[in-house]
Parts: C-alpha cells; structure tokens; sequence
C-alpha cells in the first residue's frame, strides 16, 4: 500500500467518524400512554441529557392522569367520593389549584364549561374507560341532573377543609385536565433544557421553538372521517386543542349521543362537529373548546370574547364552518371549497 493510499483511507476514516460525531440537529421521539392517550413528544435539537428530560415528562404525565381520574382509583375520584358522602376533604396545593383555575374558567365560561356535572357524565356512561354503549338516560333521570351544580357548590368548613352542601357535586375535569396535563409536559421539558419541542397528546398539542429552519406544522382533523380538514404552523408557546363530537360517543335507535354535554339540558350539545381553538395557555384552550362547542353557532362568539380568545374554528353538522379573521390567517384548508365563514369575535 502505498503512502498516499494509507493517507486517504486514514483521512476517509477522521472524515466518517467527525460525521458521525458532528452534533447536527434532530429529532427524537417518545410515545407512551398517559392522560387516557397516546402522548407522543417530538423534541428538535434535543440536549445531551434528553433522556431525563424525557423520562421525568412522562413521570409528570402519568401523575396528573392519577391526580385527575374523577372515577375508580384517581385522587380525585377519591375526593368526590368523601365530598358526595358529606365528608370534609383536604386537597392539596396540585389540585387546588387545578379547581380554582377551573372555576375561574367555568364563571367566565357563560355556563358552558361546568367542571361540576360529572353525576351528568356518569348518567350518559361516558365516565368509563370502555366504550359507551348506551341507552341514553331517562328524562326522569336526568331532570333530577338539573340544574347541575357548579365549582362554587365546594367550600370551606369553619375548620379550613373542603365540604359541599350538594350530594349531586361531582368533579369532573376531562375537559381541562389534558390542558393542565400538556403544560407540566412542556413545563418539565424546559426546566430540563428542552427548547424545541412538541407535546401531542391524541391530537391536542403544545409547541415550543421551531423545528429548525420552520414552524412545527400542524393538521387538524376532519370532523367526519380520518383525513385532516386544516393545516397549521404553530409557532413558539402555541397550543392547539380540538372539542370534537367524533371523541366519544355511542349510537342509539340511529341518533348519536356524543361525550360534549350541555349543562342547561344535561344532554349532548347539538349542532357543532368539532372545535379548534389556538392559545398560548394548553389549558385554557382545552376548556375553550369544550365550552365554545356547547356555545354553539350563537353563543360561540360571546363566549370566545368572554374567555379571551381570539383564534377559534366551528365546523357545524350541516358542513358550514366558522371561525376568527385571527384564526383564518393562520391556517390553510385541505378543500380549498369549504364554505367558510370568517366572523369576528
Ligand atoms: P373535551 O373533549 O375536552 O371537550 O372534554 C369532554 C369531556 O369533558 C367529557 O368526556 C366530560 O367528561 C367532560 N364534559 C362534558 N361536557 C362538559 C362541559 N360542558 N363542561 C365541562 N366538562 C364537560
Ligand atoms: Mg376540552
């Protein structure tokens, strides 16, 4: 072998392993199930001790997925049940503060969003982790549902603990708590060096940073179907949270009953498909779908102002949509024919 030979192969060899050593940017990916989903984190440039930082965010996750399970063996299940007995409770600073940020929604929320009606949730079988099956409640039952009780039916003993007066006080935050949930993620991401990174939780997401060069994009689901309706590009601190009717639900005698429940009928909330509401705050944008949802095609935009939020989408059950100039700008239609309705809020 001559000398220029062996100089090449020793210079291809520096050159293959400075390519394998060189730190180009990418990205990796953790899926595990926690908050009732598949949650799938995608970090772009991740730091050296990622794996930590991965492990301690699914820890986080399937705390809060513990701390908020309103029936069988979660913290909150166990505090219903002592609050529904006539028990007084301690909650500690977690979950106090998850049901004070809750009620703060639900009072602004126009009736929509209402924590307190998981006797109503449970009445139409969607508190299971099996699929429903029906039948739909009785009105006999349900009219001893109304009106459902709200957060404020909680509080304070002479003692400092937690009582309510009402036997029917149930809380439920399934329509909260992935919000809650998706912020400690990003939260526990950052405090461990994470700047990019996407946290999906089945479809409801928060982003930080960007994927290198561009936004992390999103698609939104199509209400009716597996395709994607809309794309989006999310930008740094963005959550995306879709309310739809598609999530859970069950057919009777030919009619839907959907998981979505109208406090003012103790009945699934009818005319709207899905909602989609982006916001900094994961768990405001959680409980804003749900509760524009039940707002429905009158009320939405009241409810959106009243809430402060200012991108928001409706597809209604007749095919229409409707959504905020703020929320028009940003996204981009699979069908370019949709009928679109863009309203202010
Ligand atoms: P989401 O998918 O975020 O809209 O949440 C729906 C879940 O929240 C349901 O499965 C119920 O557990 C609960 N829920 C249903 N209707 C309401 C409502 N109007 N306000 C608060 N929580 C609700
Ligand atoms: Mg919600």
């Amino acid at each position: 072998m001559t000398c220029r030979v062996r100089s090449l192969m020793v210079l291809a060899l520096i050159l293959v392993l400075t390519h394998g050593c060189a730190k180009t940017p990418e990205t990796q990916r953790h899926a595990f199930f926690a908050v009732g989903t598949l949650v799938e984190i995608t970090v772009f440039d991740p730091p050296e001790n990622i794996s930590e930082a991965l492990r301690a965010t699914e820890v986080a996750l399937l705390a809060e997925e513990q701390r908020w399970r309103a029936w069988g063996n979660g913290e909150l299940a166990e505090v219903n049940r002592r609050l529904s007995a006539g028990d007084t409770v301690e909650l500690d600073a977690a979950l106090l503060a998850g049901i004070n940020r809750a009620r703060d929604i639900a009072a602004r929320s126009r009736g929509h969003f209402n924590p307190a009606i998981g006797r109503v949730v449970e009445a139409w079988g969607f508190n299971s982790e099996e699929r429903p099956v029906g039948p739909p409640p009785t009105d006999q039952t349900l009219v001893t549902l109304l009106p459902p009780p709200s957060l404020n039916a909680l509080r304070r003993d002479d003692n400092g603990h937690w009582i309510t007066d009402d036997s029917r006080l149930w809380i439920d935050m399934g329509a909260f708590a992935k919000g809650l949930a998706v912020e400690t993620a990003i939260e526990t991401l950052q405090a461990n060096g994470v700047r990019n990174a996407i946290v999906n939780a089945g479809g409801d997401l928060k982003t930080i940073g960007r994927h290198g060069e561009r936004a992390w994009r999103i698609g939104v689901r199509h209400p009716r179907g597996n395709g994607v309706l809309a794309a989006l590009e999310a930008l740094d601190n963005e959550s995306v949270f879709t309310s739809g009717d598609y999530e859970r639900f069950f057919e009777w005698k030919g009619e839907r009953f959907h998981h979505v429940i109208d406090p003012a009928t103790a009945r699934p909330a009818r005319g709207v498909t899905s909602v989609t509401i982006v916001h900094a705050d994961a768990a405001l944008a959680d409980a804003a779908a749900t509760a524009l949802f039940v707002a429905g095609a009158n009320d939405w935009q009241a409810t959106a102002r009243a809430l402060g939020i200012d991108k928001a989408m409706l597809v209604l059950d007749d095919g229409r949509v409707m959504l905020t100039p703020d929320m028009q700008s940003r996204i981009t239609f699979e069908d370019m024919k949709m009928n679109v309705e863009v309203i202010a809020p």
